[in-house]
């Protein structure tokens, strides 16, 4: 194969592809890879127009500094960037202490990255307050994960063996158009002779290829899983041997679904009884191994704040039929960011350390302090999470300066204006991008940094599976890696041990840190990876290992072996609608755009059609609103005026807005969930008028 194969730089799939530089290494032709084992060949159209931002015009190529008299960014060398960052460091922490200091990091960094980024902030900062975009995509999910099964790895299987599942339930995805080379295992699901279920309060692209819809009020998905549990149960479809077997605490999860009748799911969740029904008995038919059948959630069922208890109760669904750790079967989240696995696993989450340990445990302190060659004590304890932290920027007791890489916060956190009012708070605001984010542009120190095809590293699919990015390219001068800037940093803040620049230097580091914890990489390097048939699954304790792609099949990962039923109740969106504020707010994002929007807003050859309000014609008739005419949606946090999109593929108490540009998350409510901190993305009572 000729070219450098690599990875896409976005959604978690990972497609494979090559990059053949072309006219002196200044263009970048993609293609893909065929035959990888994730993609097999196929590239959605952001995959495909990837190299749209090399040599973009917008791209930064040199660090600018906030002039303190015009208050204008000024280009500046790199070293009176990094010695204006280190002074403005030191400054915050003599008067405000080591917590004075925050970091925030992102999904989308390798995991070289985001390991060094979580020990530079306990290491080099000494700060707590060290968290990261991610825990606003799957922390739900992993939560849940980790309280029912022990250990989280979005999907403890293939994605491919979804293919031979009997029935295959999508809760809140809409993997078609947010990662539509994976749509194939669906199609082939189906003509395997399965039967593909979709939850969605949308008729998205994935719902029109599936077999049944159901669309539920929004935050209401919850409530239909007791129901489903419920009904499962009335049949005496509970698989009973694998319960008493591999599982604790049914007869508790058993109780509270027995209120849960379809009329009464009915009657909260809009989805009739007889759908309820006709779901437990298509499940019931896979109980106990006599059939497979896989359960996955993604955000629309995980961005709420009962979150965590929505996804434990489709667990419990799982559970209760003895899915997980069978073949074809299983429960699975499909993680968004495109290292939102490797991401959450590294140690730049406040709670974690490397390894997915928990930063107070002594153990896992006196572990990963010998690794880094520092005495345990030294290291913080826990800090604030997400949006606590940016909540908390530049108020009493709160950091007074932030350190950005990889993020755009002021797109994509709830309650967006409130957050970009206290960034401008900020004494010291310094962002790490590739382009002038609507983030960036508030920073008093803006360093310009590499793109995925300058650069090597790994990132972990949502599959556990860790593959190599290779660098294709060099970057552009006046560009650095994010290594390179905390090497930088370290060593100007008298950082004790080493800080190297080679990713794969600092992923035997990592591989050594996350030794013997949850997520072991110890046995992975970039020389085993690039010699796989497409990647190692983790976990992968030593070089001889041959990773592990599939996982429970024997044990879960608590230390008695056995997965947890776990007790939920449904209480409903944190602020359900009224008479001021009558109609379902809910967002998500559209097939040509990714995230913030900061990258693929920027490819020339993908639409950008700006926000948008989608809603049904009942609704636009009582409005008196027309397709393609502005309508403005409020909520108690903001407004936000855009062209209406009148369609029947969404409920008539609900609008929708994609979150990937300004505006949909000055809507959105900050509710978080009370174990995974995820905020209320998916529903929100909203106002409507044309
Ligand atoms: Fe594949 Fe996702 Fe990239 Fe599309 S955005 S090419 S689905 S990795």
């Amino acid at each position: 194969m000729s070219g450098t194969t690599t990875h896409c730089p976005y959604c978690s799939l990972q497609c494979g592809m090559v990059l053949t530089p072309g006219r002196g290494g200044r263009t970048l032709e993609v293609t893909p890879w065929e035959g990888h084992p994730v993609s097999e060949g196929g590239l959605c159209r952001k995959g495909w127009t990837a190299a749209g931002l090399r040599g973009h015009r917008e791209r930064l190529t040199t660090p600018l500094l906030r002039d303190r008299a015009s208050g204008e960014l000024r280009a500046v060398s790199w070293d009176e960037a990094l010695d204006r960052v280190a002074d403005g460091v030191r400054a915050v922490q003599a008067a405000h202490g080591p917590d004075g200091v925050a970091v925030f990091g992102g999904g989308g960094l390798t995991n070289e990255k985001a390991y060094q980024l979580g020990r530079f902030a306990r290491v080099a900062l000494g700060t707590s307050q060290v968290d990261y975009n991610g825990r606003w995509c799957m922390s739900s999910a992993a939560s849940a994960s980790n309280t029912a099964f022990g250990i989280d790895r979005g999907l403890p299987f293939p994605l491919a063996d979804v293919e031979r599942a009997d029935v295959l339930v999508l809760v809140g995805s809409n993997l078609a158009e947010t990662m539509p080379p994976a749509a194939r295992h669906l199609d082939r699901c189906r003509a395997n002779g399965g039967t593909v279920v979709v939850v969605d309060p949308r008729r998205t692209a994935t719902a029109e290829r599936a077999d049944v819809h159901l669309q539920p009020v929004p935050g209401t998905d919850l409530a239909l899983a007791l129901g489903v549990l419920h009904e499962i149960d009335a049949r005496g479809a509970v698989d009973t041997a694998y319960v008493a077997a591999r599982t604790t605490g049914w007869e508790q999860a058993r109780a509270a679904a027995s209120g849960w009748w379809p009329e009464r799911v009915e009657r909260v969740t809009g989805v009739a009884a007889d759908e309820v029904r006709a779901l437990a008995d298509l499940l019931a038919g896979c109980s106990a191994g006599r059939g497979s059948a896989v359960v996955l959630t993604a955000r629309g069922a995980e961005q709420h704040a009962q979150g965590t208890a929505t996804v434990l109760a489709w667990i419990d669904v799982a559970l209760a039929l003895g899915l997980p750790g069978r073949p074809h079967s299983g429960y699975g989240c499909l993680t968004g960011q495109g290292n939102g696995q490797g991401g959450r696993e590294h140690g730049q989450k406040a709670d974690q350390l490397p390894g997915y340990r928990m930063i107070d445990d002594p153990a896992a302190r006196a572990h990963v302090a010998a690794v880094w060659g520092v005495a345990p004590r030294s290291l913080p304890g826990p800090g604030r999470s997400a949006y606590e932290l940016l909540e908390a920027l530049g108020t009493d007791g709160g950091p007074r300066a932030l350190l950005v890489h990889g993020s755009n916060v002021v797109v994509s956190a709830p309650h967006a204006t409130h957050v970009a009012e206290r960034l401008e708070s900020l004494d010291l605001l310094v962002v790490c991008d590739l382009v002038m984010s609507e983030t960036a542009a508030l920073a008093d120190v803006v360093l310009p940094v590499t793109q995925w095809a300058e650069e090597a590293g790994t990132m972990t699919n949502l599959e556990g599976r860790v593959l190599l990015r290779q660098r294709a390219v060099a970057p552009p001068d006046g560009v650095r890696s994010d290594l390179e800037v905390m090497a930088g940093l370290a060593q100007r803040l008298d950082a004790p041990g080493e800080w190297s620049t080679d990713p794969a230097v600092v992923f035997a580091e990592l591989g050594r840190a996350s030794a013997g914890g949850r997520a072991d990489y110890a046995g992975l390097s970039h020389e085993r990876i690039a010699a796989s048939d497409g990647g190692l699954f983790w976990p992968c304790p030593d070089a001889g290992h041959p990773g592990t792609p599939r996982l429970f099949g024997e044990r879960f990962a608590h230390p008695d072996g056995r997965a947890r039923f776990v007790v939920v109740e449904h209480r409903g969106p944190a602020e359900p609608v009224d008479a001021a504020y009558p109609v379902h707010l809910t967002t998500g994002r559209v097939l040509a755009q990714y995230q913030s929007g900061a990258q693929t807003r920027r490819v020339r050859d993908l639409p950008d059609t700006g926000p948008f309000v989608e809603l049904h014609p009942m609704l636009a008739d009582r409005l008196g609103a027309h397709d393609g005419e502005p309508v403005v949606v409020t909520t108690r946090r903001g407004e936000l005026k855009a062209p209406a999109r009148v369609t029947s593929t969404i409920r008539p108490d609900t609008v929708f807005v994609p979150f990937h540009w300004v505006g949909a998350n000055r809507l959105t409510n900050d509710a978080l969930d009370p174990a995974s901190r995820m905020p209320e993305f998916k529903v929100c009572a909203a106002a409507v008028r044309a």
